[in-house]
């Protein structure tokens, strides 16, 4: 049952707004999707928990089967502390100090590498005793927007595959135990087809590397945030990949593992931004609606033209009217433009859907504004899982000196 505006409606007269509510069952119906769609594949699911990382959905998410990936050291943290053991817990590094992977490695944690100069450390340092993955840059353009298309040949990420002699001599020399190739070209993919497109790539690759067994496609399975929107095709894709593996493990009798790791596909559509309409402003071109948050609570609209569906939770049969729905801090940051929504009205209560991943996540306390509490709901129940920010907070690091 997705939450209903009840709820929604309850979360907010209860714990104030700006509000972030998440939705447990939502993920649990995702992640379920995912282990059914890849049930003919050896799969495992490691969660990006980049996307959202409150401890309470990080024990949700390990209460129902999944890995986690991590971006940084104390993601992994974070995942230990939430209970997950070190063999669940995947740190993926990019452009990191080498301290961190030391740590990582110290933590028991499997580590990918994305780029020769870490690599070279690493293999300095451990040689063939600790097992490792790489990142690869691919160059495939992928992804809904530039600035989350990650593995075309002008990212930043992975080590480019035009230096793979440098990888091998790498990879030789210390006959090191390279495990698993990842890439991660983009977040958003709707297209299958792209991931198959990696996946021949890196058999490919497989086939001069012999330690290999783990073929990391990362995360980026699309979810829709507008309505009209569709999820990747994970059936199609599946199949895909079954075939791609079935021949691969035909040719060389090598049976090799798929690894993926969703952010937004797990945790996107469980979460709402609830605010509140706090000032209406009819202008010759277009009536601003302006609202109790901003860019520092959601950042995707501004950041990266992110569409959000907007829900008027107070008003919902209203006449339809046009609104700019806009922020409070001191940028221009619509949320929604030329939005045709239910009459907004001083006071009402609005939700912007499918906020959960990179949502709470990307927020700061620019204009000196608090952070959102965070709620989860879970079996009926409002969970408060993260308090309002209070003066206190804001001050808590702050070195006073005359
Ligand atoms: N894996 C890696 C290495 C990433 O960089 C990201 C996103 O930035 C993800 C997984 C998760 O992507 P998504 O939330 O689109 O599934």
């Amino acid at each position: 049952m997705p939450v209903t505006r009840e709820e929604l409606v309850r979360a907010a007269a209860t714990y104030g707004t700006p509000l972030y509510v998440y939705d447990a069952e939502s993920i649990s119906v995702q992640y379920q999707k995912l282990v059914r769609s890849f049930s003919n594949t050896d799969t495992r699911f490691f969660y990006a928990a980049k996307a959202l990382t409150n401890l309470s959905i990080l024990k949700h998410i390990l209460a129902i089967g999944c890995s986690i990936d991590c971006s940084s050291i104390n993601e992994v943290k974070l995942a230990l502390k939430a209970g997950f053991s070190p063999d669940k817990i995947l740190y993926t590094s990019n452009s990191v100090a080498f301290s961190e992977i030391l740590e990582a490695v110290s933590l028991g944690v499997s580590v990918t590498i994305d780029s020769l100069s870490n690599l070279e450390k690493f293999a300095a340092t451990y040689g063939s005793s600790y097992p490792i993955g790489v990142r690869l840059r691919p160059n495939i353009m992928a992804g809904g927007n530039v600035k989350i298309s990650t593995g075309h040949a002008g990212s930043k990420f992975g080590i480019p595959v035009e230096q793979l002699p440098g990888l091998e001599q790498l990879v030789n020399t210390h006959q090191l135990q390279l495990r698993t190739l990842h890439i991660h070209t983009g977040s958003e993919i709707a297209d299958a087809s792209v991931f198959v497109k990696g996946v021949q790539l890196l058999l490919e690759l497989a086939t001069r590397f012999l330690t290999v067994s783990v073929i990391d496609l990362g995360g980026g399975f699309k979810v829709p945030y507008r309505p009209e929107e569709k999820e990747t095709d994970l059936d199609e894709l599946s199949q895909a990949i079954e075939h791609a593996f079935s021949e691969f493990e035909k040719n060389t009798g090598r049976r090799l593992q798929v690894w993926f790791e969703p952010g937004k596909f797990l945790v996107a559509q469980a979460g709402y931004l609830l605010a509140t309409v706090t000032v209406i402003k009819p202008t010759e071109t277009i009536c601003f609606a302006g609202v109790d948050s901003g860019l520092n609570h959601l950042i995707r609209p501004m950041f990266y033209d992110a569409y959000h569906h907007i829900s008027n939770l107070s008003n919902p049969e209203g006449p339809l009217g046009a609104y700019q729905v806009t922020g409070n801090v001191c940028e221009t940051d619509d949320f929604a433009i030329a939005r045709m929504l239910p009459e907004l009205r001083e006071g009402d209560l609005i939700a912007f859907h499918t906020a959960g991943a990179y949502g709470f996540e990307m927020a700061s306390s620019y204009n000196a504004r608090f952070r959102p509490a965070e709620v989860l709901i879970k079996q009926g129940q409002l969970h408060l899982i993260r308090r309002r920010e209070s003066m206190e907070d804001l001050l808590a690091l702050q070195i006073s000196i005359e």
